[in-house]
């Protein structure tokens, strides 16, 4: 799944074709691809708005429309967004197709069709759950100390948790683990104050990598023109079961099943 660097780096990238266009109609062949307001509604609310910004928040795309109102995407299992001339082969996985002025049009493929759209009048009511986002100037030390404190759950899937902290999913939480020493089976409220700091640290640096090295194509993600990102090329433990690890060369990467999720780490490095 797509997770903060890979959606900054889909945003980035469609700022330039996006900002100012029109959106003129959207096309649709698989309704439940709009979890709000409905497709009909979106159809006729939506006619007409001008995009203004681009931003992300979490793992969700956030579009900026003039009338004030916000169009919002979750790119989920499979979702690629990418901006094509209308008259390019049509693709049978884009289930949602927001038609543009001049010519162009927004695509969101989506071959297992777990992605969302919503357009929202007040955005807070789709975003307004989500945690901290890692890389704003006011995720601190003591805010990530704060959040942990009283927490029994095990670190791993804390980190996946979109309320506790936003857009870390599976390759950035075992990364950040393993950066940080830290076992993805540690209890939350058993961090020192140091381990609290490299934690912080350790996410911040594997989510700017991942941003730096737009994304890791390893399932499916690429880029919205197609061509693939650079950070499976950099990961120290995600899906590197019974290599040996990088850090301490003697430990061999272990892969156990941590609240449903696959989750890689270094015995000897990580405690
Ligand atoms: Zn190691």
């Amino acid at each position: 799944m797509p997770e903060l660097p890979e959606v900054e780096t889909t945003v980035r990238a469609l700022r330039e074709p996006l900002i100012g266009r029109t959106i003129i109609a959207v096309h649709n062949d698989w309704p439940r691809h709009v979890g709000m307001p409905g497709l009909p509604e979106l159809q006729t609310r939506i006619r007409g708005q001008r995009i203004e910004r681009i931003d992300r928040r979490g793992k969700y795309l956030v579009f900026t429309l003039n009338s004030g109102e916000t169009l919002i995407i979750h790119l989920k299992m499979t979702g690629h967004l990418s901006v094509v001339d209308q008259d390019a082969p049509p693709d049978p996985y884009a289930h949602t197709i927001f038609v543009l002025d001049q010519g162009q049009e927004l695509r969101f493929r989506d071959p297992r069709k777990f992605g969302r759209v919503y357009l929202a009048r007040d955005r807070y009511e789709i975003l307004g759950s989500l945690g901290p986002e890692p890389l704003e100037p006011a995720f601190t030390v003591e805010v990530l100390c704060r959040r942990l404190k009283g927490r029994k759950r095990a670190l791993k899937p804390l980190l996946l948790d979109q309320g506790f902290i936003a857009g870390v999913g599976n390759i950035y939480a075992d990364e950040a683990l393993y950066y940080a020493g830290l076992h993805p089976q540690r209890r939350a409220d058993s961090l020192s104050e140091a381990d609290v700091t490299a934690l912080h640290a350790s996410i911040r640096q594997v989510l700017q990598t991942g941003i730096e090295r737009e994304g890791a194509s390893i399932d499916r993600y690429v880029k919205p023109d197609g061509s693939k990102g650079d950070m499976q090329n950099a990961v120290a433990v995600f899906q590197r079961t019974g290599q040996p690890c990088y850090g301490c060369e003697t430990g061999i990467v272990q892969r156990i099943v941590l609240g449903g999720r696959s989750t890689h780490f270094c015995p000897i490095c990580q405690t």
